[in-house]
């Protein structure tokens, strides 16, 4: 798939532009009868060429408002968003809607196809607004696409004459007309039964591999589980991946508050995080990158026990045991560490909160407690 991104002019630029998809702290207020509705803040969202990413979170949350914002259909109040190397919040309507039927294929959950024109026709549509192809190889172009959705027998059809998943299909077919980059879809499986929802699901899956970023936004959490990356939205913010994975028995608004208590820091490949003996009164998720665990040995070199990826975390055996630290922590020399820290404080907070969640970091510590004591040959 060819990408072309905007000329950037500082290495800062390429480095935080050349995602297919940039959300740079958006936020979004609705006027409403009493006064401004927020239903966006401080929204931060980066997603590469070629990934899968579902949106998920309760009814209410923001999710379609986000991928309105992406989509152009609606304008954030503030804040920018970058698709394809193009500032959609700098477009007029005019622009817009040329820009968007040829960089995004948009898909909705209930289909929305033109109930008086054929299948087919409904397919050509966005071709002949983008005047992307010749008038004659949109036709065969709209063969083919429904061809990839198994529906050429279909064809002439007028939309009603088809089932919920055959429609969903062609809308499908449709968001391909001008070979778009992008296909942002909001809950396109939520009107169509679990056998039909998993042919549209595996139908996402193909053009994935064919090199489509595609956005989902879905309420099957098993099925958000199934592509590359879930962002969770809860009254209206991102909730950070790694907080999510690291205590995912945390409700969504317990999730925010973790995510909001946690402070980034970032370190460089080979650096000392943290060392052993020094005093603990920090929680830590990793981020990006890995991290090693170095204990030291009786009589021995140290040596590196544990190697923790994005979601794993560290500082909780200290937390629940005797707060100083009993390893130290270091960069790995494969790359930059970005790790989230949460106090002891906060972190206790959230723990009242959630008792389920106090008892699996528990057990964790107690387990790294373990394995800490036999690493260091029993002794100490
Ligand atoms: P979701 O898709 O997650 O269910 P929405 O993005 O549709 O949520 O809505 C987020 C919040 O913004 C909701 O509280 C909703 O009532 C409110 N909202 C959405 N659109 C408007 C609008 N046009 N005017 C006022 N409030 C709105
Ligand atoms: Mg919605």
């Amino acid at each position: 798939m060819a990408i072309s991104f905007f000329t950037p002019k500082t290495d800062a630029d390429i480095a935080e532009r050349s995602s297919m998809i940039d959300i740079r702290s958006v936020n979004k207020f609705y006027k409403t009868a009493v006064g401004d509705y927020r239903a966006l803040t401080d929204v931060d969202l980066q997603i590469g060429a070629g990934e899968f990413v579902s949106i998920i979170g309760k009814s209410g949350s923001g999710k379609t408002t986000l991928l309105n914002m992406i989509t152009g259909i609606d304008r954030p109040s503030d804040g920018e968003v970058w698709v394809n190397g193009t500032g959609v919040h700098t477009l007029n309507e005019n622009r817009m809607a040329r820009w968007r039927g040829k960089n995004l294929g948009v898909v909705f959950q209930f289909f929305q196809l033109l109930p008086m024109i054929s299948v087919i026709e409904n397919i050509m549509l966005p071709m002949d607004f983008c005047r992307m192809y010749t008038p004659a190889e949109r036709r065969k172009r709209a063969m083919e696409l429904l061809d990839l959705v198994e529906l050429a027998d279909h064809a002439h059809k007028l939309p009603t004459a088809l089932s919920g998943g055959q429609q969903q299909r062609v809308a499908i077919a449709r968001a391909l007309a001008n070979d778009p980059p992008v296909i942002i879809a909001d809950e396109p499986t939520g009107n169509l039964d679990s056998k039909t929802a998993e042919s549209v699901f595996a139908l996402f899956n193909d053009l994935v591999e064919k090199g489509k970023t595609i956005i989902i936004v879905t309420h099957d959490s098993a099925m958000a589980k199934r592509t590359h990356r879930t962002a969770l939205i809860a009254d209206g913010e991102i909730v950070n991946e790694y907080v999510a994975k690291a205590m995912p028995t945390l409700t969504h608004t317990q999730l925010l508050q973790a995510t909001k208590s946690a402070r980034k820091m970032n370190f460089e490949a080979g650096a000392m995080i943290l060392s052993e003996g020094t005093n603990a009164d920090t929680f830590y998720v990793v981020a990006q990158g890995t991290v090693e665990v170095i204990l030291p040995r009786l009589n021995q070199s140290d040596v590196v026990a544990l190697q923790l990826g994005p979601g794993k975390v560290f500082g909780e055996m200290e937390f629940f045991h005797e707060k100083k630290h009993r390893a130290s922590i270091r960069a790995s020399e494969s790359g930059a560490v970005e790790v989230l820290a949460i106090g002891y404080e906060k972190l206790s907070e959230l723990l009242d909160q959630s008792e389920v969640t106090r008892e699996a970091l528990n057990q964790m510590a107690n387990r790294h407690q373990g394995e800490n004591l036999s690493w260091r040959g029993g002794s100490s």
